[in-house]
């Protein structure tokens, strides 16, 4: 799955929403989550973030590596 993770929070542009063909990204309160379940990593979502937050998972930065579970409980608490 692809994740969304901190620079997100705050800012919110929804550039990945337009991008997302199975519309997979959520609104949060203070950020976008990527429901895991449904996420089909076909990648478009990625560039066009201008926040560069969103990574496969495989390749999140070290201090990111919480948001693969910090996505995944957002869907897990609906
Ligand atoms: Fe949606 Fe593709 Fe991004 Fe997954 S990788 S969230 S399916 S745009």
């Amino acid at each position: 799955t692809y994740v969304i993770s901190l620079p997100c929070v705050d800012v919110k542009d929804r550039a990945c929403v337009e991008e997302c063909p199975v519309d997979c990204i959520y609104e949060g309160e203070r950020t976008l989550y990527i429901n895991p379940e449904e996420c089909v990593d076909c990648g478009a979502c990625e560039p066009v973030c201008p926040t560069e937050a969103i990574y496969y998972e495989d390749d999140l930065p070290e201090d990111m590596t919480q948001w693969l579970d910090i996505n995944a409980n957002f869907f897990a608490e609906l």
